[in-house]
């Protein structure tokens, strides 16, 4: 239904007149404690075409900064009556830990390395629209899994959606029991994408790390980053998917990253602002019914 939805949305803002009225006199707050360009701007982007007030709030110039909890926080912008939080935070769980405490819709948009939902949904959609479905598609999911909440968010969707997900990665970035999550795990590249319709990359998140995961970045491009030879190994046509920020001669080579004949990383960021709109249509107005039928 969220995907259908995001549909509509992915014509509307094909078109020259992009605003809807739709959640006209809501209000939402963007709350990033971590940076972000695609994330913020879609949610932004997201909220004004559909006719709401957006607010960004910057952490380095809110209260957080003069020692305010989370909690604090959350529940001053509470008591302002926003309609949708949107909070990206970087601890897991703190997303929902602050759902808890307002009275508002909560939208997680990334917490530490736990979860990023919007991301999963987008990259559905993506697939789906490319592909015509999910179900029995082979999706390798490459590179530092361990900290990725695109990963984890992904895994859970593609998975419940009927799709075969492989991760991919080197020992030290796969998580201990990634074989429970109903994922088939490979720490070889061109065994991992043999035959796969799809080729997610992550980006190696060392804002995460503590401690050494990788010998060396030229070691971790040679064995894990994405170039023609590794690609060579998937399916002819396979796409090439990732979230963004990507680093060219880490994670992926630059030319397959700029082969738009196979890579949908731009459709993704396109799809990301439609996905938010259906998020923030159905939250804003659900919510609203939960309060007036007072759940
Ligand atoms: N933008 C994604 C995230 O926020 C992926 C990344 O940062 O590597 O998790």
């Amino acid at each position: 239904m969220l995907l259908d939805k995001s549909e509509e949305y992915v014509e509307l803002n094909r078109r020259a007149d992009k605003k809807l009225d739709a959640l006209r006199g809501r209000t939402i707050i963007n709350l990033f404690f971590e940076s972000s360009t695609r994330t913020s701007t879609s949610f932004e982007l997201a909220g004004k075409r559909l006719g709401a007030d957006v607010i960004n709030m910057s952490v380095a110039t809110s209260a957080i900064k003069k020692g305010e909890t989370l909690i604090d926080t959350a529940m001053t912008l509470n008591a302002m009556h926003p309609d949708v939080l949107v909070v990206r935070h970087p601890e897991s769980g703190a997303t929902k830990l602050l759902s808890e405490k307002v009275n508002c819709a909560v939208i997680n948009a990334g917490d530490g390395s736990h979860e990023h939902p919007t991301q999963a949904l987008l990259d559905a959609l993506t697939i789906r629209r490319r592909l015509g479905r999910l179900q029995g598609l082979k999706i390798a999911i490459c590179g530092d899994i361990l900290h990725s909440r695109v990963a984890r968010s992904n895994i859970l969707l593609l998975t419940t959606m009927g799709a075969q997900v492989r991760l991919v990665g080197p020992k030290t970035l796969l998580p201990r029991h990634a074989d429970r999550y109903g994922v088939e795990v490979f720490t070889d590249m061109k065994e991992g994408l043999e035959d796969c319709d799809i080729v997610m990359m992550l980006r190696l998140q060392t804002e995460r790390m503590k401690g050494n995961f990788i010998p060396s970045i030229r070691e971790y491009f040679l064995f894990y980053g994405l170039d023609y030879d590794k690609l060579g190994a998937a399916k002819e046509d396979a796409l090439i998917m990732h979230p963004g920020p990507s680093n060219r001669g880490v994670e992926i080579d630059s030319e397959v990253a700029d082969d738009f004949s196979r890579s949908v990383i731009r459709e993704q960021v396109e799809m990301g602002v439609a996905v938010r709109m259906a998020c923030l249509d159905i939250l804003a107005t659900q919510h609203e019914n939960a309060e007036a039928r007072n759940i």
